[in-house]
């Protein structure tokens, strides 16, 4: 069942029935008959196709907005934010995509080659509701361009945005048989990637989730993208204004209500600055961040997607304090109805608690006291995750020396995380395989193909 429940107010507002193995069947051949025809429209076209997808989003702004609220918990003017950037996906691949589709010359041993790049078929999205519209565009502005046609199951808690953003891509041309979506149910997802009609898959969402589409995908020999968690770490070296720091650390680790795969959850900061640090981060987070209501633009902590989640959050707090963590501020359900968990931070988490490896996907920070430089270091690569990372320091040299130690897909200096259409976005380690976004981003289900001339 595809519910959605208003993570404000608990309020059940629509139950929609999952499709049935025979609708998802014909949604497959959909997508499979569709590719014929759009692979061959040319790119000019297809790249117009998505200009225009660029502007419905612009214009539907508020609309989209007001739906992620409703079925997330999103904070309003994060809504809007969102779509920005959404735009600015289908624009970058709308404006860069003939250029980056265009062959590629090879001087080769005794001749001359090109490398074509080419489409692959109908491809299968799994997307999560933490970022409704943004991780849709990811995927989906790229391989649309490219020439791929896409079946798209999106979480089970927006079904609202699933059907908001599909209305878009076919007002603004996409043809109904190039993007259809489906609400399957995740249990659907394995016979669908049997079907040879479906040539590769791209999941974002959690490690468990992943695992199980790529184990799938390999069974049957398809290329499958993964965005997982993470439990990126932030590293401060020094700072020349404590306040603009916290601040900027703060709003990047509350940002969604904790719930971004690459937000910063660790902080990590030098030992002569620690102490003044974490109290002035826990004064701004207990003052700053109150719980509202996420459709009053003033509001700064909105709940999060689901009671659950709260739920899981606030007992992956508890167990970190009952093993020993401190708790500096927060840690608890806030007496309202809704899904809601106070603004926490906790410190003196050690590598024996769970704390210390798990993700924790809520509005908690996590602060590390490291002494030296290589023990940042050390700190901050010791998780199982490699999303991103942030060094902050106000010696540029040195933060890059640091920055250039951390193993991770993404680090960012002088900056906490964040993304933007043109730059290449994913992980390594648990935290997944492959790249969305920028040039790289378009390459992941492309066929380059090697023509001897
Ligand atoms: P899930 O991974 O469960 O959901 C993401 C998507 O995957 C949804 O469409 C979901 O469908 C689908 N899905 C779930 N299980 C399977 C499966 N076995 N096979 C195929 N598809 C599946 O995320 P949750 O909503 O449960 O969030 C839990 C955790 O995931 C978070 O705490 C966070 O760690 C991580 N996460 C990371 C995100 C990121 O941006 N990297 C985004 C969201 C979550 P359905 O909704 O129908 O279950």
């Amino acid at each position: 069942m595809y519910t959605v429940t208003n993570p404000t107010t608990g309020e059940l507002v629509e139950e929609i029935k999952n499709s049935t193995d025979e609708e998802v069947r014909a949604a497959i051949e959909r997508v499979h008959h569709g590719y014929a025809s759009w692979r061959r429209r040319p790119v000019a076209e297809r790249a117009k196709i998505a200009s225009r997808a660029a502007e419905l989003f612009a214009e539907r702004a508020d609309e989209l907005a007001a739906i992620m609220t409703q079925e997330m918990g999103k904070r309003i003017n994060e809504g809007r934010g969102e779509i920005g950037i959404v735009v600015d996906i289908f624009n970058y691949y709308a404006d860069n995509g003939p250029t980056l589709l265009a062959d590629e010359p090879l001087p080769i041993n005794g001749g001359e080659a090109v490398i074509r790049k080419e489409s692959i078929g109908a491809l299968l999205g799994v997307m999560p509701w933490n970022f409704p519209c943004y991780q849709v565009a990811r995927f989906v502005a790229p391989n649309l361009v490219l020439g791929n046609t896409i079946l798209l199951k999106h979480a089970s808690i927006c079904p609202r945005s699933a059907t908001a953003i599909a209305q878009i891509l076919h007002d603004a041309g996409v043809p109904e048989d190039a993007y259809v979506n489906t609400f399957a149910s995740s249990s659907q997802i394995p016979w669908i990637l049997t079907d040879s009609r479906i040539q590769g898959v791209s999941l974002t969402g959690s490690e468990q989730a992943g695992i199980s589409v790529a184990a799938e995908a390999g069974r049957n020999l398809k290329k499958s993208v993964l965005e997982l968690g993470g439990s990126d770490p932030l590293i401060v070296l020094d700072t020349d204004d404590m306040d603009a720091t916290v601040k900027t650390t703060a709003t990047a680790r509350m940002r969604n209500c904790g719930q971004s795969c690459n937000a910063p959850k660790r902080m990590i900061v030098m030992d002569d600055i620690y102490e003044e640090f974490v109290d002035r981060l826990t004064e701004h987070v207990a003052e700053h961040y109150l719980p509202g209501d996420p459709a009053d633009p003033e509001t700064k902590l909105p709940p999060l997607a689901s009671a659950e989640a709260a739920d899981e959050v606030a007992a992956q707090v508890e167990k970190a304090v009952s093993q020993g963590a401190t708790l500096r501020t927060g840690g608890h359900r806030v007496d309202r109805p809704g899904a809601y968990l106070e603004a926490t931070v906790l410190t003196d988490v050690t590598p024996e608690m769970d704390a210390y490896t798990e993700e924790i996907f809520g509005p908690v920070v996590l602060v590390f006291r490291a002494r030296t430089e290589d023990e940042a270091v050390a700190l901050a690569n010791d998780t199982p995750f490699g999303l991103g990372a942030s060094v902050f320091g106000t010696d540029r040299e040195r933060a890059r020396r640091v920055a250039e130690q951390i193993e991770a897909g993404m680090v960012y200096l002088n900056r906490a995380g964040g993304s933007q259409a043109d730059l290449p976005f994913g992980g390594i380690k648990r935290s997944g395989i492959g790249r969305e976004l920028g040039p790289l981003g378009m390459e992941e289900f492309m066929n380059k193909k090697s023509i001897r001339l």
